[in-house]
Parts: structure tokens; sequence; C-alpha cells
């Protein structure tokens, strides 16, 4: 393929993820809100007034309206275009990372649903039931067509995120025993695997904490575990973890958060997940 024809094609890869992006945005402000996903027509929330197409291009009509509405001038928030441009990037991100295939699909899906939750999550502090819900049967879906398709249960090798964007990063760590067990692994058997691993290791911490984690955070995992197996669920734990801690006795230490406040995991569990599509 010519540099060009390359480029053209990332362009309209990119074009693709901010539509996929605009798409999450309307679920990020319907779901939690408990309005229906599958209306066609969108209005502004203020004022009530219907939106045209050219209100609703991604990123593009948030900036030409310098983040308000053209009827009322009501501030709109900055996660949706957040969300936006996210699943853009990601969206190419991915593509340069795995190429057209299934393996693009299923972790543009993986982080799409990750995308959402993360910014309900830090908006609501909720994780809603039908995302959490329809990530388990998704991922499980995913990973049976794979197989009925004929796709052989692949761990996804480690050639790297990094090889593809910079050619020549790459460096072999030598621990690839240990890796093939928590990278992701995609079957109908690791699918139902990492609902079970997943979601009864958070539901046993949820348990013994007694509510210091939610029920919605037990499902996330679940349905992170349905996409990518129960070793890389384990995984995606253990990262999510480590950058709460982080990000939490930071924010105690700057004096913005008590020790009491509860901080949601959700956003945490999305900036893992996003990790291992990536370098999975
Ligand atoms: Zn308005």
């Amino acid at each position: 393929m010519t540099p060009l024809a390359a480029g053209i094609l990332r362009t309209l890869v990119l074009c693709g993820g901010l539509v996929a992006g605009s798409i999450l945005a309307a679920i990020v402000y319907r779901v939690p809100r408990g309005m229906s996903v599958l209306t066609r027509e969108a209005h502004c929330p203020k004022c009530l007034h219907p939106l045209a197409v050219t209100d609703l291009l991604p990123v593009v009509s948030f900036l030409f309206h310098r983040g308000r509405c053209p009827y009322c001038s009501a501030v709109v928030s900055w996660i949706y275009p957040a969300v936006e441009i996210s699943a853009g990037v990601l969206t190419l991100v991915l593509f340069m990372r795995y190429g057209p295939g299934w393996a693009f699909a299923a972790y543009c899906l993986l982080c799409y649903l990750a995308i959402a939750l993360a910014a309900i999550d830090l908006e609501h502090h909720l994780l809603p039931n039908l995302l959490t819900i329809s990530g388990i049967i998704l991922g499980l879906v995913v990973n049976t067509a794979w197989y009925l398709a004929g796709g052989a249960a692949i761990p996804v090798k480690p050639s790297s995120t990094w090889e593809a964007l910079w050619p020549g990063s790459f460096v072999d760590p030598g621990v690839w025993g240990a890796y093939e067990v928590l990278a992701p692994h995609f079957s109908p058997v690791h699918a139902v695997l990492g609902i079970i691993v997943g979601g009864g290791v958070l539901w046993l911490v949820a348990w013994l904490s007694r509510g210091g984690m939610g029920g919605g955070d037990v499902k996330y995992l679940a349905a992170i575990g349905s996409f990518i197996g129960p070793g890389a669920a384990l995984t995606v734990l253990v990262a999510a973890s480590f950058i709460g801690a982080v990000v939490g006795l930071t924010l105690m230490a700057a004096g913005r958060m008590s020790r009491r406040q509860p901080i949601p995991f959700g956003p945490f569990l999305s900036l893992a997940v996003v990790g291992i599509a990536l370098i999975g």
C-alpha cells in the first residue's frame, strides 16, 4: 500500500472511530438518565430544542459552538467530546496495532464499553446493568462467533503496539511464560472462565469488604473476563488497583480528597482495559 493510500485509510478509520464516539456519547448521556438509546432524535437537554445533524458532528460541533448549546447557550459537559476523542484515537491506534480483522473489532468493542462505563462512573458513580450485562453477553457472542468462524483459541502474541507505531522499539523481556497465562485469550471456554473468575474475584472482595466494592464493578470485571479470558481479567484487576491506589494517595496528599471519601473504581478498570488492549 502506498503511503497516500495508508494515510487515507487511517483517516477513514479515525473518522469511523469519532462517529462511534458520538454514539457512545449519546449512550453516556441517556443510559444513566433512564432514556432510550434507540430513539433517533436528539435535543438539547436544557431547552429541548431539536438538534440538527450539523450540531452533532463529533468534536467539531463542540468546538464550533465553544462547548455551548447553539440555541440556548447552556454549557455542554467536556465529558462528551472527551468520549468522542478517546473513541476516535483508540480506534486508530488499535487499527495500527492489529490491522483490519477480528482482534481489531473485538478490542474496539471492549474499549468502547470501557470508555462509556468510565464516563458514566465519573459523572454518576454507577455502572449501569444495561451496559455491564450487555458487555458480558457481547464478550460471549464475539468469542463464540470467532470460534464458529473457524478461528482457533489464540493468545495474541506480544509483538507490541510500539513495534507498529515505532518500528524497532520493542524489547522482548523474556518472561512470556507468565505472560501466556496472564495475557488475553480468545475462545468460548476462556470467555466463560473469564466471567466466572473476573466476576467471582470481585464478588469475593465485595463480600469481604461489606460494601467497599459495588455490584457494578463485579459485573464490569465479569464483562472484561468475557472478552479476554480469566488471566487477563486478573491482570486488569491488579493494574486497576495499582493505578487507583496511586491516584487516591496523590489526591489525599494534595488535600483534594479525604480518607473516607469513596472513589469510583470503574475508570481505573477502564484505564487498565485500554492498556491491555494496546499491549496484549
Ligand atoms: Zn439548548
